[in-house]
């Protein structure tokens, strides 16, 4: 499963995680893969994440009989996004920011009344 929440000073962030070699992936060079021979049956491909072109091949050479397609790790996620999930960005970002500060109200108010 590339999508992962990864460990970092400032606590877990969403991220996503080669699905070849492990290592962390970024926009610019990551690659989603699904083969474009998966049984009907599953409704629609499941889809792999690959840093780059290379470990695309050698994640390929692992599945000789596969047949894959790629696109752009950020092309995949933007039309995603946008156009499939049809997620309104600034307005998760608007209702997040509310949730925290209701939260720290909330955490406040019981210090005030310990
Ligand atoms: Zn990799």
């Amino acid at each position: 499963m590339p999508f992962v929440m990864d460990l970092r000073p400032e606590g877990f962030v969403p991220a996503v995680r080669c699905d070849q070699c492990g290592e962390l992936v970024v926009a610019e060079t990551g690659l989603v893969l699904w083969s474009i021979d998966a049984p009907l049956a599953l409704g629609g491909a499941p889809v792999l994440v690959v840093c780059d072109r290379e470990c695309a091949d050698a994640l390929s050479a692992r599945y000789p009989d596969a047949q894959f397609a790629a696109l752009a790790l950020d092309t995949y996620l933007v039309t995603l996004v946008e156009d499939s999930l049809e997620i309104d960005a600034e307005a998760v970002r608007e209702r997040d920011d509310l949730a925290w500060a209701i939260e720290r109200t909330r955490d406040e108010v019981d210090q005030a009344l310990d």
